[in-house]
């Protein structure tokens, strides 16, 4: 199978009606880099800038950051690349910062809400990220914002310092994109107001599952309790794509159910064009797209998401198995 996979490398990812697709690969260190070669991945699609700071034990300095986003951008080539701006909290911590002990640090001081909350590092790392994407394209995603005024003060902060970079005459990113992750289910009841002030959008399935089931995804007794091949879950993802459409936003996913067959089907099924996933699924994830007639499976999905079953997974599972896919 590997040596199948790795075949399709440099096969150009449509399906068999004809829709190109972009496959993406999740990355947080340098040594995920590698794997863009061997995969064939069109690039970056969530950069977790947190590994950095994890791995270490202290906060990383601007030149530092600098250096390592530089060196993340090197070996990405030109291809296209995303960097998630910190999220820390949660499951992630790092040793040197001090916090308090939470009863729930998934929906507790993390991501987007430490960086609003101390500025200083915020600005360092973008800093950073301007510095290291001079005279190219930066694209800047900002992780658990639930509401607009989160993003809004974080496009600020932004906005500060390339202004204080221009003054300065730094010299700067030839382009900007501002995105935001759609990983609270608040902020998707915002999407009308929210789309006309963003770049693009990345849904972090991983995140919004957990929040719209309530279910701990570290918690090994209710992780697979629910399936994001649920009804409800669909239909929120489905949401997502039309009123991304209808804006003209770009948008992708970069959740782990982006890198799952059946899932990923069912994802090409609801809109979704590119899809980032770990580097070893998109091998797979290729073979699933060259084999699939995606305005066919649309047609049956709809179907299927009216009725109320508890998971569209065996309707999904017989597709596949029918089309040979
Ligand atoms: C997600 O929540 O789906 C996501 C991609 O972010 P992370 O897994 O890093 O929380
Ligand atoms: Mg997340």
């Amino acid at each position: 199978e590997k040596a199948r996979w790795a075949a399709l490398k440099d096969v150009p990812a449509v399906s068999r009606d004809g829709v190109a697709i972009e496959l993406l690969a999740n990355a947080g260190l340098l040594l995920d880099m590698r794997h863009l070669d061997q995969t064939g991945a069109a690039g970056v699609g969530l950069f977790r800038t947190e590994l950095h700071f994890m791995v270490r034990g202290r906060l990383p300095r601007v030149r530092e950051q600098t250096e390592y986003y530089r060196a993340v951008r090197e070996l990405c080539n030109g291809r296209r690349l995303v960097f998630r701006t910190l999220d820390v909290g949660g499951d992630k911590l790092l040793p040197y910062m001090k916090r308090e002990k939470e009863e729930n640090p998934a929906m507790g001081w993390r991501a987007i809400r430490i960086s609003l909350d101390h500025p200083g590092l915020f600005r360092m790392q973008i800093r950073a990220l301007l510095h290291a994407s001079a005279g190219e394209e930066l694209d800047i995603m900002f992780p658990m914002v639930a509401d607009i005024a989160e993003f809004k003060a974080a496009r600020e902060v932004l906005q500060r310092e390339l202004d204080w970079a221009r003054r300065r005459g730094h010299p700067l990113p030839v382009h900007i994109r501002v995105g935001v992750m759609l990983e609270v289910p608040a902020l998707v009841w915002r999407l009308p107001a929210l789309l006309p002030l963003v770049d693009f959008v990345s849904v972090g399935s991983n995140d919004l599952m957990q929040f719209m089931y309530a279910v701990d995804r570290g918690s090994a007794r209710v992780a697979d309790r629910y399936d994001p091949l649920s009804s409800a879950f669909l239909s929120v993802l489905r949401r997502i794509a039309r009123q991304c459409e209808q804006a003209e936003v770009p948008f992708s996913i970069c959740g782990e159910m982006a890198g799952r067959p059946v899932e990923a089907l069912a994802l090409l099924a609801l809109g979704f064009r590119q899809l980032s996933m770990r580097a070893n699924a998109i091998g797979p994830i290729k073979e699933l797209v060259l084999a699939t007639d995606i305005a066919a499976l649309r047609k049956e999905m709809n179907g299927w998401l009216g009725r109320d079953d508890r998971t569209l997974r065996p309707m999904l599972q017989d597709y596949a198995a029918r089309h040979q896919i």
